[in-house]
């Protein structure tokens, strides 16, 4: 350490030679530059101690005041103040008193070699403390700056955090952990930015913030944090600030986050206003024709078919003019209710003002899918409508357009749709028109069929014909197959062709499924007990009806009602059922096999499936379709698919039937080739 050679000193002594000879002696070893004043009383002293001092001398004995008083006079202005007496002779145990009361040292005046040293000692340690004393004070300000600005900091609603570039954490605030999920006692050096957000919102901060951020200064963005306990997601708005150091390298991120949940949930409401009805809470006729261009979109590159139905009340003016308009309102809701329910969820329903409904339906396969729609809401307004203690039916006046067929842009349809409706207006009463004429008819057969078929199982207008299917070796009757037929009371016998599509459409082929399984239990029991105790019956399922879980138990059950033994009952498949879905088929075919139910594989030979496909399902007979039947003498081709299926299924342990045969020739070749069974008009 430099030796110091300034100082402010107070000299305390009555004597003004004295205390110049002292300062003689310390400007001749040194102290050159060093400032001093002389007081000899205790006014004196005061006065000298507020101008500033660093180190008192002081005599022990003075006329009118003393070195005690003086020290305490010191030590009372500043606890760490240095006072050296400088005296002539005192006593050895005024001496230790004079240390015991805080003097720093005592030098004779008699002997002032040890002035300097002391003096220089106490100036160094002086200047020493008070610049450690200076820093404590810098110190303390900054932390009690760092406290407040960490109190502001938690006390804020907005997430602070400061991160590395590396996503590392450094500091959190208490918005920040509770928002994050860290404890408050959590260290922040476990935590890492890609633990604590969405694996999507993590590579955003990293990736995408994090660099633009250090490019240009700051990044703006929103990010959603994970609901947590079941909450809802928070919607966040996001600032991230770059911080660099002096040499301009990336130091720490700034990241100021804001819940922003109450302003999307008001723009979330602002565009569900502009975009929905607000009586009926159905997309209003903007967001129709927006998800309308999606759906046309969507059919343009997928296929299919799409359709726009245009629905206005029946008399709902009625409504209004006789029960007001706030009954109006309620039933205007339940029926926006209503159709709602009858579509999927990517059909649109809107209300398009007053009493007039759109509905946009996009993926249909078919045209009959169109009905089905028309089919759910005739259903859903069969039951009337409440409102107030009244009780209406109601009904609507459809038109119906399709893309691509009538019309190519969102527009032209509609306007078409809209036609379509005035011209079933003007029909009377809850009537539906197609655009195109050609679809209205069609429709319209459609629809009335499917009437007649749900009131044809309540009225028993259905009957089973019986096909024998018969041993070629020995022209004997095997089996029968049991077919459906439709007593229509003015079409008469209808063919299945011509219904089962529509029960299958409908889902009615369940019911009248189980009322041919059970027709045909009962048939062949009557027929072992009279006609012959080896009878079989053969029975056609559909894949409907073979799609639900529960066929087993409904085949289990007619069984056990009219006591069906085992290897009595067949049920008649078609290959592609098998394709489709092998592991589900092959499970439900065992489940049936143990049940004591025979399977057959109907119309062999027009599906896809290979024999070799087949010895993985528990199957026991294979019936050949007819139709290479027919031409069986004709078509050498067909005959060598007759033989070759006649020979492998022999080969997997199957017995093998020809179905369709019409001719004693046919017959002829089928025994020739070995087949085991066969049926047909002949
Ligand atoms: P399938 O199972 O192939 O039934 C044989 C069809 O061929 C029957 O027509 C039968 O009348 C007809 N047929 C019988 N012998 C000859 C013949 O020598 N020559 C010609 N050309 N045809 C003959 P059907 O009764 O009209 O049945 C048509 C289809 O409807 C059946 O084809 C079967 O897949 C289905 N089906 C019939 N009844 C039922 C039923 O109760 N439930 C289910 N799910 N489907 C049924
Ligand atoms: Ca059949
Ligand atoms: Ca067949």
């Amino acid at each position: 350490m430099d030796t110091l050679t300034t100082g402010r000193l107070v000299i305390v002594d009555d004597n003004e030679n004295d205390a110049l000879l002292i300062v003689d002696r310390l400007r001749e070893s040194g102290l050159h530059q060093i400032e001093w004043e002389r007081v000899q009383d205790e006014q004196g002293l005061q006065g000298a101690l507020a101008r500033g001092c660093d180190l008192v001398l002081c005599d022990h004995s003075m006329p009118g005041f003393n070195g005690v008083r003086a020290l305490q006079l010191v030590r009372s202005w500043d606890e760490d103040l240095p006072l050296i007496f400088v005296s002539g002779t005192i006593g050895e145990e005024t001496a230790v008193e004079a240390m015991r009361l805080g003097a720093r040292d005592y030098v004779l005046k008699e002997n002032l070699t040890r002035l300097v040293p002391a003096v220089q000692r106490e100036l160094s340690e002086n200047l020493q403390r008070r610049e450690r004393r200076q820093l404590d004070a810098q110190h303390q300000a900054l932390e009690r700056e760092r406290s407040r600005l960490a109190m502001v900091l938690n006390a804020t609603p907005d997430l602070v955090a400061i991160a590395y570039p590396d996503g590392r954490l450094d500091y959190l605030n208490d918005t920040g952990r509770r928002l994050l999920g860290v404890a408050p006692d959590d260290l922040l050096s476990s935590h890492h930015l890609g633990d604590l957000f969405s694996e999507h919102d993590a590579t955003c901060l990293l990736h995408e913030a994090f660099p633009a951020a250090l490019r240009d200064g700051h990044w703006l963005g929103e990010i959603e944090l994970p609901g947590r306990n079941g909450a809802a997601p928070l919607p966040l708005s996001k600032l991230v600030v770059a911080h660099r150091d002096e040499t301009g390298e990336a130091d720490f991120l700034a990241l100021v986050a804001r819940d922003i949940s109450e302003r999307k949930r008001f723009e979330a409401e602002l565009h569900h206003q502009a975009t929905h009805d607000r009586l009926t809470g159905l997309p209003n006729r903007f967001l129709l024709l927006d998800r309308l261009t999606a759906e046309l979109g969507h059919v343009r590159r997928h296929g299919g078919i799409a359709a726009v139905m245009f629905l206005d009340l029946d008399n709902f003016k009625r409504v209004n003019d006789t029960l007001g308009h706030a009954i109006g309102d309620q039933v205007l809701r339940q029926i926006a209710g209503r159709i709602r329910g009858c579509l999927r969820p990517t059909d649109t329903a809107a209300r398009h003002g007053g009493d007039e409904f759109t509905i946009a339906i996009g993926r249909l396969q078919r045209v009959e899918d169109a009905l089905a729609v028309l089919r759910n809401i005739r259903t859903a307004f069969e039951r009337p409508v409440m409102a107030g203690n009244h009780e209406m039916f109601i009904t609507f006046s459809i038109g119906i357009a399709l893309f691509p067929n009538d019309g190519d842009e969102v527009e032209t349809l509609l306007r078409n749709a809209d036609t379509a409706m005035y011209r079933a207006k003007s029909g009377g009463r809850n009537q539906y028109r197609f655009y195109a004429p050609a679809m209205n008819q069609r429709g319209h057969e459609l629809l009335s069929l499917e009437s007649d078929l749900r009131r044809a199982i309540e009225r028993e207008e259905f009957e089973l014909f019986y096909q024998p299917q018969i041993s070629i070796d020995d022209g004997r009757i095997r089996a029968f197959e049991a077919l459906i037929r439709w007593n229509h009371p003015q079409r008469g016998l209808v063919s299945p062709a011509d219904f089962l599509g529509l029960l299958e459409d409908t889902g009615l082929i369940l019911t009248v499924g189980e009322w041919v399984l059970r027709r045909a239990c009962a048939q062949v029991r009557q027929w072992r007990e009279t006609l012959a105790p080896s009878l079989r019956i053969t029975v056609n399922v559909s894949p409907v009806q073979f799609a639900e879980p529960a066929f087993p138990d409904r085949v289990q059950a007619a069984m056990a009602e009219f006591s069906t033994p085992a290897g009595v009952l067949e049920l008649e498949i078609t290959e592609n059922l098998m394709m489709g879905d092998p592991q589900g088929t092959g499970l439900m075919l065992r489940q049936l096999q143990q049940q004591g139910v025979r399977i057959a594989i109907d119309d062999f030979g027009i599906g896809y499936s290979s024999l070799s496909y087949l010895k993985h399902f528990p199957v026991q007979i294979l019936k050949i379709d007819r139709s290479f039947i027919a031409e069986l003498l004709d078509r050498p081709d067909d005959a060598a698919i007759v033989e070759a299926s006649v020979f492998l299924g022999h080969k997997l342990g199957l017995e093998v039937a020809a179905e369709g045969v019409e001719t004693m020739a046919q017959y002829d070749v089928l025994r020739r080739l070995g087949c085991d069974l066969a049926q047909g008009y002949y």
